[in-house]
């Protein structure tokens, strides 16, 4: 018999985490982060429902925090066994895991301070670098479209989902009682307008799928209109002589910015002669995209022909900042640049320094060009409620123009979750929605019933027989 619990991103975003129990063997489906308020991310500390020693191993879809974060607790939990990845993920899990490890370790010590002086017990950090070293060598690389075998009876495919470089579609197929059932997994699918990776695969046969339904409830806006608004703030804030400031994540919304900057540049849109990426990570993870351009999709013969002599070769005036101090020069900047800067949010990271010396300026422009989560500075920018907002300490009138971009996102939308889950040929696969919040899982529930396709809802702890 086998059985697939469901344990986490069910009736949420983040945590994604399924339990896949087939003869003797234990395998999870993902290992990720619980991430959003106070509240959810409390659940990262809660012991595991299962035994870690007892997972014989694990398949990781892509490389975000919110499918991998927890590798390393799963490891100082007891965990010994091989974690299955694609070739780009194997780079870009050491980045997150590592960058993860350092962020917990200073958010711990701050949060100590304060428990010392209030006489509290003091807290461990989710996981060490150590851990995170450790996690890292059991490590197994797998190219696309290659059927690997697990174990006897379970094997294993990964195929393009064109969300971030790495990012996959997993398919297993497991062998039960003389029967083969197809259990696949759409990890997070990618916009099929993104434009620097192929668009998700197509897979046409399964006994169980599991999909995502972080858009379940919406369509982007037109990407003409998007890029049409990043050129006029552009041209705005070289016209007032102000900055121009992006919030962005390191993964994939950096490149893609990068991407569609050389774009418009090549087209007379991009006045600015300056263009800074101030983050380490971010150029970290811009290099290891241009380690595997030949994962790119080529639809843009002028985009791979600049491609192999890197990012600063297809954006003139592209210049990476690494330390502290080009970091703090750029602060100093008064007009005329692109920032673009971490984190994505503006929870943390470099951009607060960005925002705290340009959003009182009335010629300042901030571009957000990803999702701002509730409770975030960067919801409170897109918001502008607030004429003042407090900033690393200082009280900061917001002053500056504030962009929001729509098109942008990594995910696919409504209208291609139902296309791509389309193509699997009847009978219709069993199919529960999963990574969502409820209104977009609900409004993606009543799209599949419209076509006769009874999709499931499953709850936390939900166990099913495939
Ligand atoms: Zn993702
Ligand atoms: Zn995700």
């Amino acid at each position: 018999m086998t059985s697939l619990t469901f344990l986490g991103a069910t009736g949420q975003v983040t945590g994604s985490c399924y339990l896949l129990e087939t003869g003797s063997k234990r395998i999870l489906l993902d290992c990720g982060l619980f991430q959003g308020s106070k509240e959810t991310e409390k659940q990262n500390a809660a012991a595991f429902p299962f035994d870690p020693a007892g997972i014989d191993a694990v398949v990781l879809s892509h490389s975000h925090l919110d499918h991998c974060g927890r590798l390393p607790k799963l490891l100082k939990d007891g965990f010994k066994g091989a974690v299955f990845l694609t070739e780009a993920s194997f780079p870009l899990l050491e980045l997150m895991l590592m960058d993860a490890a350092h962020l917990q370790l200073r958010d711990t010590e701050w949060e100590n301070k304060r428990r010392e002086r209030a006489g509290k017990s003091l807290l461990e950090p989710l996981y060490s670098v150590a851990d995170v070293e450790a996690l890292l060598t059991l490590r197994k690389p797998v190219a696309y479209g290659v059927e690997t075998p697990l174990f006897p009876g379970l094997s294993v495919s990964f195929h393009e989902a064109g969300h971030i470089l790495g990012s996959s579609i997993v398919r297993l197929r497991i062998q039960d009682n003389d029967k083969t059932k197809t259990l696949v997994f759409s990890g997070d699918l990618g916009n099929a307008h993104s434009p620097l990776l192929r668009d998700p695969s197509v897979l046409t046969e399964a006994d169980v799928l599991l999909l995502e339904s972080t858009y379940g409830d919406r369509d982007h806006k037109p990407l003409e209109n998007t890029l049409q608004e990043l050129r006029e703030a552009l041209t705005e804030a070289a016209n007032t002589g102000g900055n121009v400031i992006i919030p962005a994540f390191a993964v994939g919304r950096t490149q893609d910015l990068i991407y569609w900057l050389g774009k418009l540049q090549r087209q007379g849109g991009v006045p600015q002669q300056q263009i800074y990426l101030d983050s380490p990570m971010a150029i970290s993870a811009s290099n290891i995209y241009a380690e595997n351009v030949h994962l790119f999709n080529i639809d843009d013969p002028e985009f791979t022909k600049v491609a192999p002599g890197g990012w600063q070769a297809w954006l003139t005036g592209l210049i990476y900042s690494k330390t502290a101090e080009e970091s703090m020069a750029v602060n100093r900047i008064t007009g005329g640049a692109i920032i673009i800067a971490g984190s994505g949010m503006c929870t943390g990271g470099r951009i607060r320094h960005h925002l705290k010396y340009n959003l009182w300026r009335h010629n300042a422009h901030i571009i957000i060009a990803g999702f701002q989560a509730e409770g975030t500075l960067g919801r409170a920018i897109v918001d502008g409620k607030k004429s003042r907002l407090k900033i690393l300490g200082a009280e900061v009138n917001v002053a500056a123009k504030v962009h929001t971009l729509g098109a942008l996102s990594a995910h696919a939308d409504q209208s291609q979750l139902l296309q791509w889950a389309h193509h699997f040929k009847a009978p219709n696969p069993r199919l529960y929605l999963v990574h969502g919040e409820k209104a977009a899982t609900l409004s993606l529930q009543t799209c599949f019933k419209r076509t006769g396709w009874e999709a499931h809802i499953p709850c936390v702890g939900e166990k099913i027989i495939i």
